[in-house]
């Protein structure tokens, strides 16, 4: 192999390792193929541990993107914050948290690195991008700063924002449209880099074609930075240390820049619940299923529901648990689905089934016991079931 196949080979790999997309736990994900929305996969893969885990974006510039959308890390209550959720899409169980808690009064300083959010220099949360961690500083200065008789209504206006399925819908539609130079410049660089370039260097030898190969590639690398970094200022106007490191990537790597679109609408929709990305993102079929596993999860908590035994950080949990609950059932009541029709029991698998986990729906062949995937959850027996006199242990 030359020297410069040896260079090609080296950067379809980092373009490929720059197509793997980081997904935690918390988080549902939505491919975009072409400009329409795709279908949305959230949970499992088995390359990951127990933070998230790995997918494949659509690997050419002009193929797509892909979109996430998180649930929400923190319980928070007008009385304090707790980092601690007892709720996931993941169906093997929470991320790992901090559980650190404040009250708002103990809140003296927020800031964000990278994507860790800290309170008074205590990271707190790694967020699933960094557009995510300082929309999470933002609300929670705002929530500290104000009067405690107006934070509960600071905290409701901000659920409802997060199920607003117009406004999602309609930037969605803005930035399909404004991404698209960007598309064409990044698609434009992946034509060059892999077909242009090594075609020129076969044809005439790289020694007399690298000088025209470099200005090109700078040129189209330079064009791809700066339209880059005018969607970032336009779209996250917040995230100005992303925009800074991201822009000397997309600047200084050509392979970078072919996913410079995809960086910009990763984190597009993060601020919406994953239910309305699955409203966008697919159709009835597939909708009710994923529908129902956020609701379960949400009304049946994995065990530990609770942090720890303070009284307090429990009772800000619970409060959160049931702001976002209710919130969720609001959502699917405008989809015209009824929450407890959704919840209803799953079908029998087998006759000797007698009871039924109603978080992760497993089925059990006693009729009393606990999930052991569910952090020790109390199972429900089927109806006409009969009683076991001998649980499990
Ligand atoms: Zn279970």
């Amino acid at each position: 192999m030359t020297e410069a196949q040896t260079l090609l080979v080296i950067l379809a790999l980092l373009y490929l390792a720059e197509c793997l997309v980081w997904v935690p736990r918390s988080a549902a994900l939505l491919r975009i193929w072409g400009r329409e929305l795709g279908r949305l996969t959230f949970g499992v893969s088995h390359f990951g541990n127990s933070r998230g885990s790995l997918a494949l974006a659509p690997p050419l510039p002009m193929l797509g993107h892909v979109l996430l959308a998180t649930q929400p890390g923190l319980s928070i209550s007008p009385e304090m914050l707790v980092a601690f959720v007892p709720f996931t899409l993941h169906p093997a169980g929470c991320p790992l948290q901090t559980a650190h808690s404040f009250s708002w009064e103990a809140i003296r300083h927020t800031a964000v690195s990278n994507r860790t959010l800290l309170i008074n220099d205590r990271p707190i949360l790694r967020a699933a991008t960094p557009q995510t961690a300082v929309r999470l500083m933002r609300q929670i200065d705002a929530i500290r700063q104000s009067p405690p008789a107006q934070r509960a209504a600071l905290l409701e206006r901000s659920i409802e924002q997060s199920f607003d399925l117009s406004a999602a819908r309609l930037r969605w539609q803005d930035f399909r449209g404004a991404v698209q130079p960007l598309r064409c410049l990044a698609s434009a660089l992946f034509v060059f880099l892999f077909g242009l370039a090594p075609l020129a260097a076969w044809r005439w030898g790289l020694t007399r074609v690298w000088l025209p190969l470099l200005i090109g590639l700078l040129a189209l690398s330079a064009a791809t930075a700066w339209r880059f970094r005018r969607l970032h200022l336009e779209w996250y106007p917040d995230a100005s240390d992303d925009r800074f490191a991201r822009f000397l990537m997309v600047l200084l790597s050509p392979v970078a820049a072919m996913r410079a679109a995809d960086f910009l609408a990763r984190p597009l929709l993060e601020s919406y619940h994953p239910l309305v990305l699955a409203r966008l993102g697919c159709g009835d079929p597939d909708f009710r299923p994923f529908a129902r596993r956020v609701l379960l999860d949400m009304r049946h908590p994995a065990h530990p529901a609770t942090p720890s035994s303070d009284p307090a950080e429990a009772a800000a949990v619970q409060f959160a648990r049931h702001q976002w609950l209710r919130a969720i059932e609001a959502f699917l009541q405008k989809q015209r689905i009824d929450p407890d029709d959704l919840d209803r029991p799953p079908d029998r698998l087998e006759d000797s089934c007698r009871s039924y986990c109603p978080r992760c729906e497993a089925q059990f062949t006693f009729a009393a016991g606990h999930c052991p995937d569910c952090g020790g959850l109390p199972t429900r027996p089927f109806s006409g079931a009969g009683t076991d006199p001998a649980p499990p242990p």
